[in-house]
């Protein structure tokens, strides 16, 4: 593990407190369920500068459980989906790590709204970022998607990537800061890990290169036995154990003991 992530984790330790996540999705679900049935107005949990100076200052915290305003078929699915990938992440990278995640996430993402104060903020940036952190780690994990395409994370994470771009160019400011916040936290997690991948994949790159560079040599250069009488060569034959004679010729097993090569030569005239 590298210094950076001890250093993570020594930031984390006091945040080793169980179930934050399970809270943040069981509180989505519970607004997103309220909001449904009409008895409570989802936007009062957005996050935005402009209500928090206006003494609104609960939502610094009630945007994490703002429900994501969508059918409810695709949210019962993105919230299984989001719970499943954040306790994945959460049991590999243990709680605190975890905890401290989504935190740096959530303040990215306060952080990122002064840019533009009046533009309201929901928890859009959890469930990309823990999505994209996830996929990673694990990109071959395969996602039944609707329960029956089998796809690759990494292909997945690769999709969210060219849509966050597409999003970050045509979308709104509030859009841009959620790509902003969810980017940001995977770089300071993931992006020591990331940098040693480049590093190691080029030094990977470089490796094979000098091998086949020597491959050519080789190969350029020919066999280095050539029997003189049947031809067979130690490329050919790799396990024959070829001798050199009086004439300084090289032979194979086979024909070591037959007569000199230009004596069988002349023999054969
Ligand atoms: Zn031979």
């Amino acid at each position: 593990m590298s210094r950076w992530l001890h250093k993570l984790e020594r930031i984390a330790r006091p945040l080793d407190v169980p179930h934050v996540f399970p809270a943040i999705v069981a509180g989505q679900t519970f607004f997103y369920l309220v909001s449904l049935l009409g008895l409570f107005d989802e936007s009062r949990l957005w996050f935005s500068w402009a209500a928090v100076f206006a003494g609104e200052w609960w939502r610094l915290l009630t945007f994490l459980v703002a429900p994501p305003n969508v059918h409810w078929v695709w949210f019962a699915f993105a919230v299984s989906c989001l719970f499943s990938l954040g306790n994945a992440l959460a049991q590999e990278w243990g709680t605190p790590r975890f905890n401290l995640f989504i935190l740096l996430g959530a303040v990215l993402t306060i952080s990122a709204a002064l840019l533009s104060p009046n533009e309201p903020i929901g928890s859009g940036f959890i469930a990309g970022t823990i999505f994209l952190a996830f996929a990673y780690l694990n990109p071959n994990y395969i996602f039944q998607i609707y329960f029956i395409f089998p796809v690759r994370a990494k292909y997945l994470a690769l999709l969210t990537l060219f849509l966050y771009t597409l999003a970050f160019v045509s979308g709104g400011m509030a859009t841009r800061l959620s790509v902003i916040a969810a980017l940001g936290n995977c770089a300071v997690f993931l992006g020591p890990q990331l940098l040693a991948d480049l590093r190691g994949g080029r030094r990977q790159l470089a490796f094979r290169a000098r091998q086949k560079a020597a491959h050519r040599e080789a190969a350029a250069a020919g066999p280095r036995h050539v029997c003189v009488v049947c031809g067979k060569s130690s490329d050919t034959h790799p396990h024959e154990d070829f001798r050199y004679r009086a004439d300084d010729r090289c032979y194979c097993s086979e024909h070591l003991r037959a007569p000199l090569a230009g004596a069988s030569a002349e023999a054969g005239r």
